[in-house]
Protein backbone atom coordinates (compact mmCIF):
# COMPACT_ATOMS: atom_id res chain seq x y z
CA UNK A 1 0.00 0.00 0.00
CA UNK A 2 1.27 3.34 -0.99
CA UNK A 3 1.22 6.32 1.09
CA UNK A 4 0.32 9.71 0.05
CA UNK A 5 2.63 13.16 0.90
CA UNK A 6 1.19 16.06 1.06
CA UNK A 7 3.72 19.02 0.88
CA UNK A 8 2.11 22.15 2.58
CA UNK A 9 3.78 24.65 1.95
CA UNK A 10 5.50 25.45 5.72
CA UNK A 11 3.43 28.08 7.73
CA UNK A 12 4.92 31.69 7.96
CA UNK A 13 5.60 32.68 11.32
CA UNK A 14 3.72 35.12 13.41
CA UNK A 15 5.28 38.40 13.11
CA UNK A 16 3.90 41.83 14.06
CA UNK A 17 4.64 44.53 11.77
CA UNK A 18 5.96 47.81 13.90
CA UNK A 19 6.30 49.71 10.83
CA UNK A 20 6.80 49.48 7.59
CA UNK A 21 9.99 47.22 7.59
CA UNK A 22 8.43 44.21 5.71
CA UNK A 23 8.14 46.18 2.70
CA UNK A 24 11.86 47.65 3.09
CA UNK A 25 13.26 43.89 3.49
CA UNK A 26 11.35 42.46 0.48
CA UNK A 27 13.04 45.92 -1.46
CA UNK A 28 16.37 45.05 -0.13
CA UNK A 29 15.79 41.25 -1.40
CA UNK A 30 14.86 42.47 -4.57
CA UNK A 31 17.60 44.49 -5.28
CA UNK A 32 20.02 42.23 -4.14
CA UNK A 33 21.38 44.29 -1.57
CA UNK A 34 22.06 43.03 2.51
CA UNK A 35 20.08 44.38 5.55
CA UNK A 36 21.71 45.21 8.76
CA UNK A 37 18.82 45.38 11.75
CA UNK A 38 19.55 47.07 14.69
CA UNK A 39 17.98 47.05 17.93
CA UNK A 40 17.43 45.79 21.73
CA UNK A 41 17.60 42.16 22.30
CA UNK A 42 14.20 40.40 22.42
CA UNK A 43 11.81 43.03 20.62
CA UNK A 44 11.76 40.84 17.99
CA UNK A 45 15.01 41.00 15.37
CA UNK A 46 14.83 37.12 14.68
CA UNK A 47 11.71 36.49 14.63
CA UNK A 48 11.04 39.27 11.66
CA UNK A 49 13.73 37.50 9.74
CA UNK A 50 12.08 34.13 10.00
CA UNK A 51 8.66 35.61 8.72
CA UNK A 52 10.13 37.26 5.74
CA UNK A 53 12.52 33.83 4.62
CA UNK A 54 9.34 31.90 4.83
CA UNK A 55 7.41 34.57 3.17
CA UNK A 56 9.96 35.08 0.71
CA UNK A 57 10.21 31.27 0.41
CA UNK A 58 13.95 31.20 0.62
CA UNK A 59 15.84 28.78 3.44
CA UNK A 60 17.08 30.51 6.26
CA UNK A 61 20.84 29.95 7.99
CA UNK A 62 21.13 31.45 11.36
CA UNK A 63 24.58 31.78 12.81
CA UNK A 64 24.57 33.28 16.69
CA UNK A 65 28.02 35.18 16.73
CA UNK A 66 29.86 34.75 19.69
CA UNK A 67 33.43 36.38 20.38
CA UNK A 68 35.37 33.31 19.63
CA UNK A 69 33.75 33.06 15.91
CA UNK A 70 36.03 33.50 12.89
CA UNK A 71 36.02 33.18 9.48
CA UNK A 72 37.07 30.06 8.98
CA UNK A 73 33.70 29.05 11.85
CA UNK A 74 31.49 31.21 8.72
CA UNK A 75 33.21 29.92 5.22
CA UNK A 76 34.45 26.11 6.71
CA UNK A 77 37.65 24.12 6.82
CA UNK A 78 39.11 20.91 6.27
CA UNK A 79 37.83 18.43 8.60
CA UNK A 80 40.65 14.76 8.49
CA UNK A 81 38.14 11.76 8.49
CA UNK A 82 39.34 8.11 7.96
CA UNK A 83 42.75 9.51 6.69
CA UNK A 84 41.49 11.76 4.38
CA UNK A 85 40.34 15.58 4.10
CA UNK A 86 37.43 16.43 3.07
CA UNK A 87 36.53 20.15 2.89
CA UNK A 88 33.29 21.35 4.83
CA UNK A 89 31.44 24.21 3.71
CA UNK A 90 30.72 26.36 6.65
CA UNK A 91 27.08 28.53 7.20
CA UNK A 92 28.05 31.14 5.18
CA UNK A 93 29.17 29.23 1.82
CA UNK A 94 25.83 26.85 2.51
CA UNK A 95 23.49 30.10 2.17
CA UNK A 96 25.55 31.22 -1.02
CA UNK A 97 25.85 27.69 -2.64
CA UNK A 98 22.28 27.46 -1.74
CA UNK A 99 20.30 30.72 -2.51
CA UNK A 100 19.66 31.38 1.19
CA UNK A 101 19.15 34.29 3.55
CA UNK A 102 22.20 33.87 6.18
CA UNK A 103 21.62 35.76 9.10
CA UNK A 104 24.52 36.66 11.40
CA UNK A 105 22.53 37.19 14.94
CA UNK A 106 24.83 39.88 17.17
CA UNK A 107 27.55 40.41 14.13
CA UNK A 108 29.83 42.86 16.49
CA UNK A 109 30.70 39.58 18.77
CA UNK A 110 32.37 37.96 16.18
CA UNK A 111 36.62 38.44 15.32
CA UNK A 112 37.95 41.19 13.61
CA UNK A 113 38.64 38.96 10.53
CA UNK A 114 35.12 38.02 9.91
CA UNK A 115 34.74 41.66 8.06
CA UNK A 116 37.00 40.51 5.39
CA UNK A 117 34.82 38.13 4.13
CA UNK A 118 31.47 39.91 4.65
CA UNK A 119 32.45 42.64 2.78
CA UNK A 120 32.97 41.38 -0.63
CA UNK A 121 29.79 39.45 -0.09
CA UNK A 122 28.02 42.71 0.84
CA UNK A 123 29.33 45.22 -1.91
CA UNK A 124 28.18 44.68 -5.45
CA UNK A 125 30.35 42.28 -6.29
CA UNK A 126 28.46 39.89 -4.11
CA UNK A 127 31.05 36.75 -4.47
CA UNK A 128 32.72 34.59 -1.56
CA UNK A 129 36.15 33.95 -1.63
CA UNK A 130 37.48 30.55 -0.23
CA UNK A 131 40.88 30.58 0.14
CA UNK A 132 41.57 27.51 1.68
CA UNK A 133 40.05 25.69 -1.66
CA UNK A 134 40.89 28.53 -4.16
CA UNK A 135 36.98 28.91 -5.21
CA UNK A 136 35.66 32.08 -5.78
CA UNK A 137 31.57 31.85 -5.20
CA UNK A 138 29.07 33.83 -6.72
CA UNK A 139 26.07 34.53 -4.73
CA UNK A 140 22.87 33.72 -6.82
CA UNK A 141 20.17 35.84 -6.79
CA UNK A 142 18.33 34.62 -4.52
CA UNK A 143 21.14 34.88 -1.75
CA UNK A 144 20.86 37.89 0.80
CA UNK A 145 23.19 38.46 3.95
CA UNK A 146 21.17 39.78 7.13
CA UNK A 147 23.58 40.78 10.22
CA UNK A 148 21.83 42.27 13.35
CA UNK A 149 23.38 44.16 16.00
CA UNK A 150 22.35 46.58 19.29
CA UNK A 151 23.85 50.00 19.07
CA UNK A 152 22.66 49.78 23.24
CA UNK A 153 25.61 47.88 24.32
CA UNK A 154 28.10 50.34 25.41
CA UNK A 155 31.42 48.81 23.79
CA UNK A 156 33.38 51.18 21.56
CA UNK A 157 34.99 48.40 19.95
CA UNK A 158 32.36 46.56 19.25
CA UNK A 159 30.52 49.24 17.29
CA UNK A 160 30.57 48.40 13.53
CA UNK A 161 33.17 50.02 11.46
CA UNK A 162 31.62 52.82 8.96
CA UNK A 163 33.56 51.07 5.73
CA UNK A 164 30.81 47.76 6.94
CA UNK A 165 27.50 49.08 8.13
CA UNK A 166 27.31 51.73 5.19
CA UNK A 167 27.29 48.53 2.81
CA UNK A 168 23.98 47.91 4.08
CA UNK A 169 20.16 48.84 4.39
CA UNK A 170 19.46 49.62 7.92
CA UNK A 171 16.22 48.28 9.58
CA UNK A 172 15.86 50.29 13.32
CA UNK A 173 13.70 48.16 15.66
CA UNK A 174 12.32 49.56 19.07
CA UNK A 175 10.11 47.66 21.72
CA UNK A 176 6.65 47.86 19.46
CA UNK A 177 3.95 50.40 20.38
CA UNK A 178 1.78 49.38 23.55
CA UNK A 179 -1.18 47.65 21.00
CA UNK A 180 1.16 45.96 18.64
CA UNK A 181 3.00 44.42 21.68
CA UNK A 182 -0.09 43.52 23.58
CA UNK A 183 -1.22 41.66 20.76
CA UNK A 184 2.11 40.08 20.20
CA UNK A 185 1.51 38.87 23.66
CA UNK A 186 -1.87 37.13 23.36
CA UNK A 187 -0.92 35.46 19.87
CA UNK A 188 2.49 33.89 21.53
CA UNK A 189 1.25 33.31 24.99
CA UNK A 190 -2.50 32.39 24.63
CA UNK A 191 -3.17 34.96 27.40
CA UNK A 192 -6.51 36.96 27.64
CA UNK A 193 -6.67 40.71 26.64
CA UNK A 194 -6.97 41.62 30.15
CA UNK A 195 -3.19 40.15 31.16
CA UNK A 196 -1.90 41.39 27.84
CA UNK A 197 -2.87 44.95 28.94
CA UNK A 198 -1.27 44.31 32.31
CA UNK A 199 1.90 43.21 31.16
CA UNK A 200 2.45 45.84 28.69
CA UNK A 201 1.40 48.43 31.59
CA UNK A 202 3.31 47.05 33.29
CA UNK A 203 6.63 47.33 30.22
CA UNK A 204 5.86 50.81 30.28
CA UNK A 205 6.70 51.53 33.53
CA UNK A 206 9.38 49.39 33.62
CA UNK A 207 10.76 51.15 30.51
CA UNK A 208 10.44 54.46 32.10
CA UNK A 209 12.61 53.76 34.86
CA UNK A 210 16.33 54.77 33.95
CA UNK A 211 18.57 53.05 36.30
CA UNK A 212 21.88 52.63 36.34
CA UNK A 213 22.22 49.29 37.29
CA UNK A 214 20.00 47.62 34.37
CA UNK A 215 22.03 47.30 31.08
CA UNK A 216 18.63 46.42 29.29
CA UNK A 217 15.10 46.64 30.06
CA UNK A 218 12.16 44.50 30.14
CA UNK A 219 12.09 42.97 26.03
CA UNK A 220 9.24 42.05 24.55
CA UNK A 221 10.46 38.43 24.93
CA UNK A 222 9.98 38.41 28.92
CA UNK A 223 6.85 39.87 28.31
CA UNK A 224 5.93 36.95 26.35
CA UNK A 225 7.51 34.70 29.12
CA UNK A 226 6.07 35.78 32.09
CA UNK A 227 2.71 35.54 30.13
CA UNK A 228 3.51 31.69 29.51
CA UNK A 229 3.74 31.00 32.97
CA UNK A 230 1.01 32.79 34.19
CA UNK A 231 -1.01 31.13 31.24
CA UNK A 232 0.65 28.02 32.39
CA UNK A 233 -0.71 28.49 35.75
CA UNK A 234 1.82 30.17 37.93
CA UNK A 235 0.50 32.97 40.26
CA UNK A 236 0.76 36.28 38.46
CA UNK A 237 3.86 38.15 40.90
CA UNK A 238 5.78 34.68 40.70
CA UNK A 239 6.01 33.91 37.47
CA UNK A 240 7.04 38.25 36.48
CA UNK A 241 9.75 38.13 39.44
CA UNK A 242 11.16 35.03 37.79
CA UNK A 243 10.59 35.97 34.16
CA UNK A 244 11.50 39.67 34.38
CA UNK A 245 13.19 40.90 37.63
CA UNK A 246 15.42 38.44 38.28
CA UNK A 247 15.82 38.45 34.36
CA UNK A 248 17.06 41.88 34.59
CA UNK A 249 19.57 41.86 37.68
CA UNK A 250 21.43 40.08 39.61
CA UNK A 251 21.64 43.13 42.09
CA UNK A 252 19.40 42.88 45.36
CA UNK A 253 17.77 46.45 45.61
CA UNK A 254 17.30 46.94 42.08
CA UNK A 255 15.50 43.44 42.48
CA UNK A 256 13.32 45.23 45.37
CA UNK A 257 12.71 48.49 43.16
CA UNK A 258 11.58 46.30 40.10
CA UNK A 259 9.75 44.39 42.37
CA UNK A 260 7.72 47.42 43.73
CA UNK A 261 6.49 47.89 39.91
CA UNK A 262 5.73 44.52 39.69
CA UNK A 263 3.47 45.02 42.48
CA UNK A 264 1.79 48.04 41.62
CA UNK A 265 0.78 46.55 37.92
CA UNK A 266 -1.08 43.70 39.55
P1 LIG B 1 15.59 39.52 19.00
O1 LIG B 1 16.05 38.70 17.84
O2 LIG B 1 15.37 40.97 18.64
O3 LIG B 1 16.44 39.36 20.22
P2 LIG B 1 13.29 37.76 18.94
O4 LIG B 1 12.89 37.90 17.51
O5 LIG B 1 13.98 36.51 19.34
O6 LIG B 1 14.13 39.03 19.43
O7 LIG B 1 11.96 37.98 19.80
C1 LIG B 1 11.75 37.34 21.04
C2 LIG B 1 10.34 36.85 21.16
O8 LIG B 1 9.45 37.97 21.29
C3 LIG B 1 9.84 36.09 19.94
O9 LIG B 1 10.11 34.72 20.09
C4 LIG B 1 8.35 36.38 19.94
O10 LIG B 1 7.68 35.52 20.85
C5 LIG B 1 8.27 37.77 20.53
N1 LIG B 1 8.20 38.87 19.57
C6 LIG B 1 8.89 40.04 19.67
N2 LIG B 1 8.53 40.88 18.69
C7 LIG B 1 7.61 40.26 17.94
C8 LIG B 1 6.83 40.63 16.78
N3 LIG B 1 6.97 41.85 16.22
N4 LIG B 1 5.96 39.74 16.28
C9 LIG B 1 5.83 38.53 16.86
N5 LIG B 1 6.51 38.10 17.94
C10 LIG B 1 7.39 38.97 18.49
Amino acid sequence: MYRTETHSAPAIPFYAEQGDECRLFEHAFEQRLPALLKGPTGCGKTRFVEHMAARLGRPLITVSCHDDLTAADLVGRYLIGDGNTVWNDGPLARAVRTGAICYLDEVVEARKDTTVVLHPLADDRRQLPIERTGELLQAPPEFMLVVSYNPGYQNLLKNLKPSTRQRFVALVFDYPAPEIERRIIVAESGADERLATRLVKLASALRRLTDQDLEETVSTRLLVVAARLIVSGLPELTACRAAIVDALTDDADTAEALNEVVLAAF
